[in-house]
């Protein structure tokens, strides 16, 4: 598949039926397989042969859909979890253990946030935050012998900023440490990180991917380009004794990493996505190659017309040439950002709260980026856990207000602005 423009990957990748199969990727609904032999099974046990075990750690509608993704942002293998919070939980817990910290971006998604500086912290595993323009040297002060991974999101949920891959990839690239990206927003279709010095690709699949609002999900993609052998990864590198001496790197070669974060910690930890959640989100990612651009555009036109509006103090969208990330926008998202916008409203949070209410297109809800137009206001609901500084920090500022472009017609969603803002 890897020959065909990504259209037709995210229409086909993934399944290919033999003569007289569904057509239509099925749902194998089933916890559990059968086998001709008890030999075949405890080769499956020990990772000998290939092949589903039991549900928890794989199943064939899930690998279908693990394999469009893997497709669609050019990797060597995915693991579907239940939701972005486990997948972006054992992305780092597969390379980090107590004692090692990592660094991270401050403006990412406040769920995230809370993950890396309360509950991370607690098993021991420090998160060190980095501000997105932080020079090269800032980040390098972070960085010591026990430091495991780089992360930070394409475009941040809900500041925007845009990650400066080539800055940051570049410093994970000198200490021998992969860089973790968060593409939730951006989707494959605007932003590919592996071709800009990623390693590790991680999404909340329940945002774009889905892009209905109906399953929660997430995925971890390995670009198979990163050399463990170190010495700073000795749990790919070394045997795992939970099967028999298994050595990640020896046995699996490039996808020695996502193949233990299924194997060993998805076989634990259990986050795994139902076959249901897992058909419907093969159906979605059918449409995200339609959908993302008409998303990028309704966003744009939206921005364009909140930056004429005398009632919006600021406006904020990475390709609006006012936008502080608009150079890195352009450089790497040339097709499009994402539907997310945010804007501050003259009269700050009160006014914020009174003219969300007075939407009547747009509905508020915790989620974004589905197909409906929505609005949030961050910092009395998903952020609301963080401190002022931490606020600050992850660039939400009182004021702002998220609003998530959906795919209706353009107009009815400016109109319905323009309504809402007369009615202040
Ligand atoms: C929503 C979101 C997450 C968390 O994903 P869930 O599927 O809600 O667990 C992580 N990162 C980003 C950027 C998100 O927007």
């Amino acid at each position: 598949m890897a020959e065909y423009q990504i259209q037709t990957r995210c229409v086909q990748a993934g399944y290919t039926p033999k003569n007289g199969e569904p057509r239509v990727l099925p749902i194998s609904q089933s916890t559990t397989y059968q086998y001709d032999s008890s030999a075949h099974l405890a080769d499956l046990f020990d990772l000998k042969v290939p092949g589903d075990m039991y549900t928890r750690i794989s199943n064939p509608t899930t690998n279908a859909v693990e394999a469009k993704i893997a497709s669609l942002e050019g990797g060597v293998g995915a693991l579907c979890t239940a939701s972005g919070q486990s997948a972006i939980m054992i992305a780092l817990l597969n390379i980090a253990k107590q004692g090692d910290n990592f660094v991270s971006v401050s403006t990412i998604y406040g769920g995230t946030i809370n993950l890396f500086a309360v509950t991370l912290a607690r098993y021991g595993i420090e998160v060190r935050f980095v501000e997105p323009g932080a020079s090269a040297g800032e980040i390098e002060a972070q960085i010591d012998e026990r430091t495991r991974a780089i992360y930070g999101e394409t475009i941040a949920n809900p500041a925007l900023t845009v990650l400066d891959f080539d800055k940051f990839a570049g410093v994970a690239k000198k200490h021998g440490i992969p860089f973790i990206v968060d593409n939730t927003f951006a989707t494959p279709i605007f932003c590919r990180p592996f071709e800009h010095g990623a390693d590790i690709v991680i999404h909340s699949t329940s945002k774009y991917m889905d892009g209905h609002a109906t399953v929660l999900g997430g995925v971890i993609v390995d670009s198979g380009k990163f050399r463990w052998d170190n010495g700073k990864f000795p749990e790919l590198t070394q045997p795992d004794e939970s099967y028999h001496g298994v050595v990640y790197t020896r046995d699996f070669g490039d996808a020695a990493y996502i193949t233990k974060a299924r194997v060993q910690l998805m076989r634990d930890i259990g986050a795994t996505p139902s076959p249901m959640s897992s058909f419907l989100l093969n159906m979605n990612l059918e449409t995200l190659h339609l959908r993302m651009p008409r998303h990028a555009e309704n966003a744009l036109k939206v921005a364009q017309f909140l930056a004429g509006c005398d009632q919006i103090s600021w406006v904020n969208y990475p390709k609006l040439p006012s936008s502080p990330d608009y150079a890195l926008a352009e450089r790497y998202l040339p097709d499009g950002a994402c539907g997310v916008v945010s804007y501050g409203i003259k009269g700050g949070r009160e006014a914020a709260m009174r003219f969300m209410d007075a939407l009547k297109l747009a509905r508020i809800v915790v989620h974004v980026a589905d197909a409906r137009t929505s609005v949030l206001h961050p910092a009395s609901t998903t952020h609301r856990q963080l401190t002022d500084q931490q606020l600050v920090e992850a660039g939400i500022t009182p004021d702002l207000i998220r609003m998530s472009v959906g795919i209706e017609h353009v107009d009815d969603i400016i109109a319905d602005i323009q309504q809402a803002l007369q009615a202040l």
